[in-house]
C-alpha cells in the first residue's frame, strides 16, 4: 500500500509567477505581467467536492447537496499574450490586508 503522504502538487513548468493553484479571494486578483491583462485569462480550475447522493429504489441518482471541499486553479493564462508563466496574483485595488 501506498503511504499516505502530504501530496504537495509542484508545478514544474518554471512557473515564477505564484498565481498558479490559488484561487482569487476577495483581497486578490490575476495580473499579467507580459501584457498587463487583468481581466481575460483561460483558467482550467480542478475542484474536490462533498456531495450528497439522493438514489430512488431503480438506481438513479440525484445529487441533492454539494460542497467544495478544496479548489485550485490548474492553470492559469493569459488571453491576451497566451502565456502562463507572467500570471501573477497581485492585491486588489482598495484591498485591507489584516483588520479594519
Ligand atoms: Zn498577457
Amino acid at each position: 500500500m501506498n503511504q499516505p503522504t502530504d501530496d504537495v502538487v509542484v508545478d514544474t513548468a518554471g512557473v515564477g509567477a505564484s498565481a498558479p493553484g490559488d484561487v482569487p479571494d476577495e483581497l486578490h486578483r490575476w495580473r499579467c505581467t507580459g501584457c498587463g491583462n487583468m481581466t481575460r485569462f483561460d483558467v482550467v480550475p480542478e475542484s474536490t467536492t462533498h456531495e450528497f447522493w439522493h438514489l430512488d429504489l431503480a438506481g438513479g441518482a440525484t445529487i441533492e447537496d454539494t460542497e467544495v471541499v478544496r479548489e485550485r486553479v490548474m492553470s492559469v493564462a493569459c488571453r491576451w499574450c497566451g502565456r502562463n508563466d507572467t500570471v501573477e496574483m497581485v492585491l486588489r485595488p482598495g484591498a485591507v490586508v489584516g483588520d479594519r
